[in-house]
């Protein structure tokens, strides 16, 4: 896949690889080279041969996916020119499915209450921070921006977002996702991103015991 060069994003991912030699890499820059050193077959003398960068800068930037969707905390949806990211990836895995233009975050199964602190029974925390990012440059020619954005979700689900009704070609957007359990046992619940241009869906999936 033919992949838009983004100067200020590759600058980024040099200057914070060339300070992680001292400080040492995120989580998330860690758990993603691991799988281009697995080795991804895709990977050569440090390059990735999909998108011509060099994982080791590519892989400190956030807003950066594997091409062949294979990094953990973020995926791409071609059809939408779309990336969704997790920067909790710890609450829940995320996949994508191109056919039905959808993600999936799972919880997997977890304890509805928890213990704070100060040993106070509370309700476990499911707020899940996503980022979607726009990369319709690298597969569309037209109706790059996205425009008249709504984010929406059904019942027992809150979402949040900082507010942008406009989404500029390579930019991104942060919003909060939480499944809001009233009773124990299996859920999947349904969210949307609409814009003017394109949308996807959001399953949110898990089983509370
Ligand atoms: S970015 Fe993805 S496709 Fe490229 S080398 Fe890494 S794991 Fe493989």
């Amino acid at each position: 896949m033919a992949k838009k060069i983004r100067p200020d994003r590759i600058a980024k991912g040099v200057a914070k690889a060339t300070k992680s030699l001292i400080s040492g890499s995120s989580k998330f820059t860690k758990d993603r080279l691991l799988e281009c050193q697995k080795p991804c077959e895709h990977l050569s003398n440090g390059i990735c041969v999909l998108c011509n960068c060099v994982v080791k800068a590519k892989s400190e930037v956030f807003e950066e996916y594997c091409p062949a969707n294979i990094w953990k905390d973020i995926k791409i949806l071609e059809k939408a020119g779309l990336a969704l990211a997790i920067k909790n990836p710890d609450l829940a895995t995320i996949s994508v499915n191109e056919e039905t233009n959808r993600f999936t975050l799972d919880y997997g199964k977890y304890k509805w209450k928890t213990k704070d602190e100060n040993g106070k029974e509370v309700d476990t925390d499911t707020n899940l921070k996503l980022v979607v990012v726009n990369d319709r440059g690298n597969f569309f020619t037209e109706n790059q921006d996205l425009t008249e954005i709504k984010l929406a979700a059904s019942c027992s689900c809150t979402i949040s977002s900082k507010p942008k009704k406009t989404l500029k070609e390579g930019d991104y957007l942060e919003f909060d996702i939480k499944y809001e359990a009233r009773k124990a046992g299996v859920f999947s619940k349904k969210a949307h991103f609409l814009a003017k241009e394109t949308a996807f869906f959001i399953t949110l999936k898990g089983e509370v015991i």
